[in-house]
């Protein structure tokens, strides 16, 4: 039985969406740390028509929306959310050159390719400039949203432009410039979509950047706790010091709630060590913010998205 809420968007989704649509679906197994309730629906729009069309009848019939890449920095509540969550996943992913020097190639990708399939397209086609984001399992939405980084690179570095779907559910092509990027955020407006990202790279040796990037993921599988769900990095690092050595000098790692861990491998991340909630992880994130505040006087700042209710 659907809540009178639940059958609202029912019925308003039937006139909107004629897609596959997973109803009351648990939003832990689209999430890299395997926590979250259920989203009353989850859709997966193929392009950016559809993507309008379900965005406007959303907002005319009052349904909150979100929007999801590869789940892989959100912390999703153990109630789950209100309303749908808009996949951006594989059909929405094509890698297109919309303009080519002898040096550089403009790379135009769309918001829910996956940043693994984006950096060996360019391995492939040996373009330089993307190695440093070899292993992060986003998509490139999620990525600049996150304005995702590693090894003193940002995809803001190499980002041209971006096309967006903004709040008055108009289309606009945005230059990078026009974006307030910082660390870890794109700093767009609440409820931008990223729709796609156009890449500036740069002609190189095959084989160099093959290497960079083999080289990028041996020390993320030496550094990182891979075989364990996590959302990567949970805090961003302060100016003054990384979080994860703060973590770690207050003596947290491996300090447990339930099954949320201080991994004892990267004091930076959180990790399911199988069957956490996210209640758990919480409050392993509130004890981890206490604990480093009164040894350190620094207060970290989650860098993964809580969705709450
Ligand atoms: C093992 C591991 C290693 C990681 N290493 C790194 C790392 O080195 N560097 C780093 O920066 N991150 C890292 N991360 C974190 C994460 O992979 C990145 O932040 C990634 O860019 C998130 O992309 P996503 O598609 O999974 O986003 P999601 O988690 O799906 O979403 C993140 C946020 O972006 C929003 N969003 C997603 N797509 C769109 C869109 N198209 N338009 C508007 N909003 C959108 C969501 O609503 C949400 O608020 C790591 C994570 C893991 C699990």
């Amino acid at each position: 039985m659907r809540s009178g809420a639940g059958r609202l968007i029912e019925e308003a989704l039937a006139d909107l969406w004629q897609g596959v649509v997973l109803w009351d679906y648990p939003l832990s197994r689209l999430s890299t740390l395997k926590v979250g309730g259920p989203a009353k629906a989850v859709v997966f729009p193929g392009n950016a028509g559809e993507l309008l069309k379900l965005i406007k009848g959303c907002k005319q019939i009052g349904i909150q929306w979100r929007v999801m890449g590869r789940g892989s920095n959100i912390l999703v509540a153990d109630q789950g959310v209100a309303g749908v969550v808009i996949v951006l996943g594989p059909d929405f992913s094509a890698i297109e050159t919309v303009n080519e020097s002898p040096e550089t190639v403009l790379v135009r990708v769309n918001a829910g390719c996956s940043l693994a399939k984006l950096v060996s397209w360019s391995e492939r086609q040996a373009l330089s400039g993307l190695e440093f984001a070899a292993g992060i399992p986003g998509s490139i939405g999620g990525a600049l949203v996150m304005n995702a980084g590693a090894w003193g690179s940002e995809i803001s570095n190499v980002t041209t432009s971006i096309t967006l779907l903004e709040q008055d559910g108009q289309i606009y092509e945005r230059d990078r410039a026009a974006l307030p990027f910082v660390y870890r955020s794109w700093g767009a407006p609440v409820g931008t979509i990223a729709l796609n990202g156009t890449f500036r790279l740069v002609r190189g040796e095959r084989v160099r950047i093959a290497g960079a990037c083999r080289e990028v993921l041996r020390q993320r599988r030496e550094k990182q706790p891979l075989d364990l769900a996590s959302a990567g990095s949970f805090f961003k690092n302060p100016v003054t010091m990384p979080a994860g050595r703060l973590i770690e000098e207050a003596g947290l790692k491996g300090c447990r709630i339930g099954n949320a861990m201080v991994s004892d491998k990267h004091a930076n991340f959180i990790v399911n060590v199988g069957g956490a909630t996210a209640d758990e992880i919480k409050a392993l994130m509130r004890l981890v913010q206490e604990k480093v505040f009164v040894r350190s006087g620094i207060l970290l700042e989650p860098e993964v998205h809580i969705w709450d209710e």
